[in-house]
């Protein structure tokens, strides 16, 4: 690693085994409905953001690659499967995973994409009765728990 410009922006995933850096902030944040994304995710949306590989580096690891179609290449943790990187082909953009960063709120989505996929109960989401993860978990469990998520790194 050669960089030695200063990291805009940080992120990793679950385990800690792939950490990446953005050297500038990324452009094109948006959320994705559709199918593949759907999939790659195990939830209803992916969100990404798109920077330039010239202004990114994988800081630790790398990850694993899928092609989930001719033309597209999803990177993800090989060993945690935290979904990290979209990129089309030999694209000089890559997308990565908003909710990877240390910083999650730092990047906001401003498009929508895959309309014909989005779920049917998507909606509705925002009117579920909503707790924290303390009110839900049992004291004994609460008791017991150790994360093993590597920190976000400030
Ligand atoms: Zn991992
Ligand atoms: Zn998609």
């Amino acid at each position: 690693m050669s960089e030695t410009r200063p990291a805009v922006l940080t992120g990793g995933c679950q385990c800690g085994a792939v950490r990446y850096a953005l050297y500038r902030e990324p452009v094109n944040p948006h959320i994705c409905h559709c199918r593949m994304c759907q999939k790659a995710m195990g939830g209803p949306i992916a969100a990404y953001a798109a920077i330039l590989l010239s202004d990114f580096t994988w800081t630790r690891g790398a990850p694993k690659l899928f092609d989930s179609s001719s033309i597209v290449t999803r990177g993800f943790c090989g060993d945690c499967g935290t979904p990290l990187s979209f990129r089309f082909g030999d694209d000089k953009w890559l997308g990565f995973t908003l909710a990877t960063l240390d910083e999650p709120d730092r990047v906001v989505p401003t498009r929508a994409f895959g309309k014909e996929s989005k779920r049917s109960w998507f909606d509705g989401i925002h009117n579920l009765p909503l707790t924290s993860a303390d009110d839900e978990l049992p004291a004994e469990m609460k008791a017991k728990l150790v994360s093993y998520q590597h920190e976000d790194a400030n």
